[in-house]
């Protein structure tokens, strides 16, 4: 260990603590010690403190003590007479910082002054949920959390490009002598106003501006340790494990641009001790592989062509980048791009013209595979602003391809085509709605790459079962008339065919272990009335994805001998489940909340909550941050079904399972729902109506109450009871 890097980490933990340590003594004297503190939107306090240390930080008293401890693990600058090995002293140091941050950070809530203006600030709990599947899936490999600003806006926008097109997730902090990577990056387009107006649609393009001073970076650990509890089912004060845990399954680093001072060290000591090395621009002392360390801890590269592909290195990040000639980059990070009227070419379908896409399956001598056959006028031949019919058919054939996988293949059309720089999709099917922003035309975008992309896409995934696939990208009217009305019976026959399987049908149920690479523990059960609880994945998905990667996470689980019809138990399910969840779950009900329930990992869509006085459950969708009647909001009570448990009474559930006729069968079923967010009761909308007929409870839409009816138990109650809920006179559920 070098002892500069020591020397200012130290310098630079004392620094920070010194100045939470006044800014709470002022409050202490302004508000008095009883006085709440605390983070929106999360169910773990103060995180690092709760994650680290166990404590539940909820008011000035209880930061006191975090700061007390803080102050002990402060040291003395390591001076030239000894003669020790620095490395404890750093590492404590760095701990100390993202204590003292983190508390210096909840104070500046308090007041008010944060979050900043253009800045995202504290990061909730449900965007961690949020963007589990997103981490577990591969489509974000890592993160990386740039420090300070580059020597220009060209660099910067090279170095942000080059992580965008590895899917690796940006955040920015801090800034070089007041110039912030933020504004680098508005100033060279990669940012633009709506982003700074509203921070948050940063997550759509993988970059989010966290805060312009050194201490935000606290927003980003304080998140990846909460990954640790959410995920991996740690419990808060078990620090060991949950440091072990983001250095195994978080895959960030630190980038630092720009000179590192000493809270910058002392921060990156934080850093490290979580297991995200820091690589920098500037010529640091470097701390290389030693006993304690598997790889490079603090990295200098100076070259900024060379920077990204070195961070990747040293991480260990696993990137698949795809190379596809067409005139943009191609890559995930651009999926949640939205381009506006005023920077678009042309628009395809929308509004003011059809589009559509199609997937049909063919036999293998009538596919000519790579074939890509453009028809009608081209772009280049549109005015700007115009906007046109368009169809993509895309014809798969392969000895392994079904009937069944179209739908799959279909909807992956609009993700692939959105990976495009520069070229947006919404919609899917007949109702698709395409953008092409002006930038992507200059650069030469034209009809063919649309097939280019998703010839590239479908092989680079699915190559295993579209041993063929040949695809049609037409604008000519002609063309159109005569595909669409097949495409739109297709669609048709499909939706029969999904809506009709049943349960009872089937032979074979599907796993999804995918979220165990975050809460080991975690077994989805997947069958054609249930899917998964992240609402990702339903039975076809999963189906397709064991034909396509038959060791994968999805695998058959034969249903053998039936326990329980109405609770939903089969003996092959549980002996799985038991197998697979490092036999810690004997046996699961997959339509039963109260009863066995299947374990929850952290990514639902929806929790459900019994509410015993009146008999029945709630649901609350993540996007909902509004109190529950069960008396705790999404997040507090996310906070106590994630991690692979089975919790009775609370159950991680997708959003469309609700329609199911499965719905918590065992239970009582849908008579049983009594309270929803409105959202969600309006998104459900006319499926959830014809749901209520199907169950002989035509008014249940009605009588169901979401936020405007009840917030508490009690209101509930005298709602529930005014409309005549059939709940209320069901079997008691104790
Ligand atoms: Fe995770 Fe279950 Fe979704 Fe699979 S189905 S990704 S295990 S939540
Ligand atoms: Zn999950």
């Amino acid at each position: 260990m070098s002892k500069p890097v020591a020397a200012a980490a130290v310098r630079g933990s004392h620094d920070i603590y010194g100045r939470a340590e006044k800014h709470l003594q002022e409050a202490l004297e302004q508000h008095g010690p009883d006085q709440e503190i605390g983070f929106p939107e999360t169910a773990f306090y103060l995180p690092m403190a709760n994650a680290l240390l166990g404590a539940e930080v909820k008011t000035l008293a209880d930061a006191q003590e975090i700061m007390d401890y803080t102050k002990d693990l402060l040291h003395e600058e390591p001076s030239d007479e000894l003669w020790l090995p620095y490395l404890p002293s750093t590492l404590d140091s760095g701990i100390a910082t993202l204590l003292a941050e983190e508390v210096d950070k909840a104070l500046c809530y308090l007041e008010g002054s944060e979050p900043l203006e253009g800045w995202h600030g504290f990061i909730s709990d449900t965007i961690l949920r949020t963007l589990g599947i997103q981490l577990v899936d591969g489509r974000m490999p890592g993160f990386a959390a740039v420090v300070g600003a580059a020597p220009d806006v060209d660099t910067a926008v090279q170095v942000v490009r080059e992580l965008q097109k590895r899917n690796i997730l940006v955040f920015l902090i801090g800034n070089v002598d007041g110039i912030t990577a933020r504004d680098q990056l508005l100033e060279g387009g990669v940012l633009n106003d709506a982003i700074i107006a509203d921070p948050k649609q940063g997550w759509d393009i993988y970059v989010v501006p966290v805060g312009p001073d050194t201490e935000s970076i606290i927003y980003v650990l304080n998140w990846a340790i909460r990954g640790a509890l959410t995920f991996g089912g740690h419990k808060a004060g078990e620090w060991r494990e949950c440091l072990d845990y983001t250095r195994a399954h978080i895959f960030a680093f630190g980038l630092g641009l720009g000179e590192i001072d000493d809270l910058k060290f002392a921060s990156g000591a934080g850093a490290i001790e979580m297991g995200f090395p820091v690589i920098a621009d500037t010529p640091i002392p470097e701390i290389r592989p030693s006993g304690v360390c598997t790889y490079e801890e603090l990295v200098h590269e100076l070259d900024h062509d060379q920077i990204v592909p070195r961070c990747i290195d040293v991480r260990g990040v696993k990137v698949t980048v795809t190379d596809i000639d067409v005139p943009v980059p191609v890559a995930a990070a651009f999926e949640g791009e939205v381009i506006r009227r005023d920077d678009m070419q042309v628009e395809l379908g929308g509004r003011h013209a059809k589009a559509f896409e199609y997937v049909a399956m063919r036999d293998m001598d009538e596919v000519e595979d790579g074939k890509i056959m453009v028809t009608g006028p081209d772009l280049d031949t549109f005015e700007q602003g115009s906007a046109h019919d368009f169809g993509i058919f895309l014809e798969v054939a392969g000895r392994k391809m079904q009937e069944d996988f179209e739908p799959i293949f279909e909807r992956r059309v609009h993700e692939y085509i959105n990976y495009a720089h520069g070229v947006f999709h919404m919609g899917q099917r007949d109702l698709a709605w395409l953008r092409v922003s002006k930038e992507a035309y200059e650069a030469g975008w034209r009809l063919e790459h649309y097939g280019n992309v998703l010839y590239a896409q479908f092989k680079n995934e699915f190559g295993a079962i579209a041993d063929k696939v040949q695809i049609t990208v037409t604008t000519d009217p002609d063309l159109i008339a005569e595909i669409l009305p097949r495409a739109r019976e297709a669609y048709h026959a499909r939706d029969m065919r999904i809506a009709g399987m049943r349960d009872e049908d089937v032979d074979t149920f599907y796993s999804c272990t995918l979220c165990q690479s975050y809460a080991p523990n975690h077994v989805c059960i997947v069958s054609p009335e249930r899917l998964g609880l992240c609402g990702a994945y339903s039975w076809l998905d999963c189906k397709a994805a064991y034909e396509i990667s038959p060791t994968g996470p999805n695998q058959p689980v034969e249903k053998g001998e039936c326990i329980d019809p109405v609770m939903g138990q089969w003996k092959n399910v549980n002996e799985f489940t038991y197998q697979y969840s490092n036999r810690s779950i004997e046996k699961v009900n997959l339509y039963s909340v109260m009863v066995n329930p299947m374990t929850s990992c952290g990514c639902f869509e929806c929790i459900m909550a019994v509410i015993p006085e009146a008999n029945g459950f709630m649901i609350v969708n993540r996007e909902y941050s509004g109190m529950t009647p069960c008396g705790m909001p999404f997040s507090t009570l996310a906070g106590s079904v994630g991690g692979g448990h089975q919790t009775p009474g609370f159950l991680g559930v997708g959003r469309r399972y609700v329609l199911s006729r499965k719905f918590i069968y065992g239970d009582g079923g849908l008579p049983r729902m009594i309270w929803m967010p409105k959202e969600l009761k309006d998104d459900l909308g006319d499926e959830l109506r014809e749901r209520c007929k199907e169950e002989g409870v035509p008014d249940l839409y009605d009588q169901i109450a979401t936020e405007e009816d009840a917030e508490d138990s009690a209101t509930l109650l005298e709602y529930l009871t005014s409309v005549g809920h059939p709940a209320l006179t069901m079997d008691p559920l104790f």
